[in-house]
């Protein structure tokens, strides 16, 4: 068991990593993974790109969507067995739209310590640059695939007066946009952030069509993506 964590106890850590810069991860989040017996990641070879940034040598397990139901076991075994496991996803928090969530419920059925250790979640970096309300926001994570299924989540949103925010493919975001565009009132703010973090960072901001003919009429879109939606022209809370 590795020595400098709580003796006794095992734990679950999940541990937030960068979004795009690998600067972005703390000193605690370094420390403990270095400390930890084994790291779940979901792409080995990507977690091994920030682990080599800082000399981190710790054995990888494959922790995907797809294993997950296996692996939740496999893993709360080995932490009642004394060992301390440590969740990574390909990038920013996992349990956000990436495994996590049923790991840490089955750890908390176990009995057993679940700690997160803070940092970067692409939702927030986008929201709380995007100038739309940050007192109220309904975080969705990707929309569903059929064109029904999302008019009908947005249009329960459409008067909640909060900010809406999820994440969007570049593949799909021209189709998404059109559909908000055809839901929401031509008034509705938009911010379209991508890239958050790396080299060609960009938010895209304007009201609803303008936002999509901007990003319409590019070519082909590329980066990750968040889309934000926001009726509201308070930034105070009321
Ligand atoms: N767990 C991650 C988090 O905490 O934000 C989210 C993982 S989810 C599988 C990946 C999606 O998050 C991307 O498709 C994109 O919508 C959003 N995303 C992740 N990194 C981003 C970035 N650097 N800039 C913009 N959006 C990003």
């Amino acid at each position: 068991m590795a020595a400098s964590l709580s003796a006794g106890l095992s734990y679950l850590y999940l541990i937030s990593t960068p979004i795009g810069n690998l600067e972005d991860i703390t000193l605690r989040a370094l420390r403990i993974l270095k400390e930890v017996d084994i790291i779940a990641c979901e792409d080995t070879r990507r977690t091994k790109i920030l682990l080599d940034h800082y000399s981190i040598k710790r054995p990888l397990v494959s922790f995907h969507s797809y294993n997950q139901d296996k692996m939740c076991r496999v893993l709360i075994n080995k932490i009642i067995s004394g060992e301390n496991v440590a969740v990574v996803s390909d990038s920013g928090t996992p349990g956000i739209s990436d495994p996590g969530a049923l790991l840490v419920r089955d750890a908390v059925c176990e009995n057993i310590p679940v700690v997160h250790i803070p940092g970067p979640t692409a939702f927030v970096t986008a929201l709380v640059s995007s100038g739309l309300p940050t007192n109220g926001f309904t975080f969705l994570g990707f929309l569903p695939r059929k064109t029904g299924r999302i008019k009908k989540v947005l249009l329960n949103l459409i008067d909640i007066g909060k900010t809406i925010i999820f994440y969007e493919s570049p593949y799909r975001i021209k189709k998404t946009l059109a559909l908000c565009r055809e839901v929401f009132p031509a008034d509705t703010d938009c911010v379209v952030a991508r890239e958050l973090t790396k080299k060609y960072e960009e938010y895209i901001r304007g009201k609803i069509t303008e936002v999509y003919e901007k990003i319409n009429k590019r070519g082909k879109v590329k980066g990750e993506l968040v889309v934000m939606l926001s009726k509201r022209r308070s930034l105070k809370n009321d």
